[in-house]
C-alpha cells in the first residue's frame, strides 16, 4: 500500500516537473516586460492617463512611471515599445461555460468527453486571444481544462470554476427525457451528471453532497439553477426550483468553505428566494420587476447579466420551445440594464455564449453592445475591476490570488495593448485579431503583433 501510494506520488511530481517546461510557443519569457509610451487606461477611472512606461516583473506589474524605468536590457527582458498606444487590463467575462462554447446540446451529452475537452481546448485559446485574460466559469466540467492551462500546457484564460450546475428533478440543467425517471438515488447517473455537467439535488442533504462535490474538486464559487431556463428541455421559464432550505443548505456549505452561491435565476420569485437564503449573486434578472431590482441593491447582491444578441435564439430549432424561451428572455434585456442603472445594482458583465461557434469571435461585440446603457468608460471599467470586484467573493477559494482587473502596481499582469483608445472607439473591442496587438497573461507574452 505504502509502496504503491509512493509510485503514484511520483508520477505526479514527474507530471507537475514536465508541464513546467510545457509552456505554449507564444509566451515570452518569465523574466521582465518593459512597456514604454503607453497611455493606460487603468480599470476604474474614465479618462486614459498621459504617456506612462510600465514594468512587469515575474507575473505582476513592478513599477508605473512617467519617467523612464531603467532596466537591465539583457535578452530576457523584452521591451515592447508602445508608440501612445492604450495598456488596459485583459478583459473578464463573468458568466461563461467554457466546455459549452462549441458543441451542440446533443454532442455534449453523446459526445466522447475526450473530444469535448479538445474542442474546449482551442476555444480557451481563441478566448484568450479575444483579450479575455478570466472567465468566470458558471457551470461545466472544466477543472481538467483549467489545470490544463494553468500548467501551461495549453494556453487559455484563467478559470474560476463552479463545477457542475445543481439543479433539481426538472429543473434547468436536468437534461434527461422522461423516459429516464424516475431516478432512484444511488443508482446510475444520468449523461449529463456523468459529464459533470450538472448534478440533480432534490433534499437539503443530496444539495449538501453535491456542493461539496464541487468545493472537493476544486470550485471556486458554487452555481445553482433557482428557476426555469432556456436550454432545458423540461424547464419552464416560469418556475422556482430549489425551495428555500435546499438552498440555504447549499449557502451554508458554500460560506463553510469561506466562498458563496450564485443562483440562475430570472424571475422575481426565484430572485427573491435566492436572496432570503443567503445567495450573494443572481445570473440573468431578465424578467425582474421593479420591486425585486431594488431589493437586489438594497441587499447588496451582485446582478451578472447579459445583453443577449437576437441570433443567440438560433442555435435552437425553428419553432422549438426553446427558442420561444430565448425571444420571452431576452424581451427582458432593455428593461433589466434600465432597473440595474436606476438602482446601482452591482452589476457584473459575461456573454453565456454557449453552443455557438458562431457567436464566439463575437465576445467582445457583445461587450460593445452595453453602451446602449452606459458610457464606453463605465463599459470597460464592467468587464475589468467591476467583474474583479465579484470574483474576490471567492474569498479564500480564489484559485488566483492577486488583484486582477487593474493596472496598477502589484496587481496581476494580465493586461492589452489596444492600437488607438478604447473610451474614445469602443468599437475596437469588436476586433481583437486586429486591435489587440499585444496580450499578456500571468506575465507571460501570448500575443505580440508589433
Ligand atoms: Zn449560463
Amino acid at each position: 500500500m505504502f509502496t504503491r501510494a509512493v509510485t503514484v506520488l511520483i508520477a505526479v511530481l514527474c507530471l507537475a516537473d514536465v508541464s513546467a517546461f510545457a509552456q505554449p510557443q507564444s509566451a515570452g519569457p518569465s523574466g521582465a516586460i518593459l512597456f514604454e509610451n503607453v497611455r493606460i487606461f487603468d480599470g476604474k477611472s474614465s479618462t486614459l492617463t498621459g504617456s506612462m512606461n510600465v514594468l512587469v516583473r515575474g507575473n505582476t506589474i513592478d513599477r508605473i512611471s512617467k519617467d523612464p524605468i531603467p532596466v537591465d536590457r539583457s535578452a530576457n527582458t523584452r521591451i515592447v515599445a508602445g508608440g501612445g498606444r492604450t495598456l488596459m487590463p485583459g478583459l473578464i467575462d463573468a458568466h461563461w461555460h467554457a466546455m459549452f462554447v462549441r458543441p451542440t446540446p446533443a454532442a455534449l451529452l453523446a459526445g466522447d468527453i475526450g473530444h469535448l475537452n479538445l474542442v474546449a481546448g482551442a476555444e480557451a485559446a481563441d478566448t484568450l486571444m479575444r483579450g479575455f485574460t478570466t472567465v468566470r466559469d458558471v457551470g461545466g466540467p472544466v477543472f481538467g481544462l483549467k489545470q490544463a492551462i494553468d500548467e501551461g500546457v495549453i494556453p487559455g484564460p484563467r478559470i474560476y470554476p463552479s463545477g457542475a450546475m445543481i439543479t433539481i428533478t426538472s429543473g434547468h440543467g436536468d437534461f434527461r427525457q422522461p423516459f429516464e425517471v424516475p431516478r432512484v438515488i444511488g443508482s446510475p447517473q444520468s449523461r449529463g451528471e456523468q459529464t459533470g455537467a450538472a448534478m440533480i439535488a432534490d433534499s437539503p442533504d443530496e444539495v449538501r453532497v453535491r456542493v461539496r462535490e464541487q468545493l472537493l474538486q476544486g470550485a471556486s464559487q458554487i452555481k445553482l439553477t433557482a428557476g426555469g431556463g432556456v436550454a432545458s428541455p423540461h424547464s419552464p421559464l416560469d418556475v422556482s426550483t430549489f425551495t428555500e432550505p435546499e438552498l440555504r443548505a447549499a449557502v451554508e456549505a458554500a460560506d463553510n468553505w469561506g466562498t458563496y452561491v450564485t443562483v440562475h435565476a430570472y424571475t422575481s420569485a426565484s430572485i427573491r428566494r435566492a436572496i432570503a437564503a443567503g445567495v450573494k449573486c443572481i445570473e440573468h434578472g431578465h424578467l425582474m420587476d421593479d420591486e425585486t431590482a431594488k431589493l437586489i441593491a438594497e441587499k447588496g447582491v451582485w446582478l451578472s447579466t447579459q445583453a443577449f444578441p437576437d441570433e443567440m435564439a438560433e442555435v435552437f430549432p425553428p419553432g422549438s420551445l426553446e427558442r420561444l424561451k430565448a425571444r420571452a428572455v431576452f424581451a427582458g434585456t432593455d428593461r433589466t440594464f434600465t432597473l440595474a442603472k436606476k438602482y446601482k445594482i452591482k452589476t457584473a458583465f459575461g456573454t453565456d455564449i454557449l453552443f455557438s461557434p458562431q457567436l464566439a469571435p463575437r465576445q467582445g461585440e457583445l461587450l460593445a453592445k452595453l453602451v446602449r446603457w452606459y458610457t464606453p468608460a463605465e463599459t470597460l471599467i464592467m468587464a475589468t475591476a467591476t467583474n474583479a470586484e465579484l470574483l474576490t467573493l471567492s474569498g479564500e477559494r480564489n484559485p488566483y490570488p492577486g488583484k486582477l482587473g487593474v493596472v496598477e502596481q502589484g496587481a496581476l499582469a494580465d493586461l492589452l495593448l489596444v492600437d488607438g483608445d478604447p473610451i474614445a472607439n469602443i468599437d475596437l473591442i469588436k476586433e481583437p485579431a486586429k486591435n489587440f496587438v499585444v496580450i499578456v497573461k500571468d506575465g507571460k507574452i501570448f500575443k505580440n503583433t508589433l
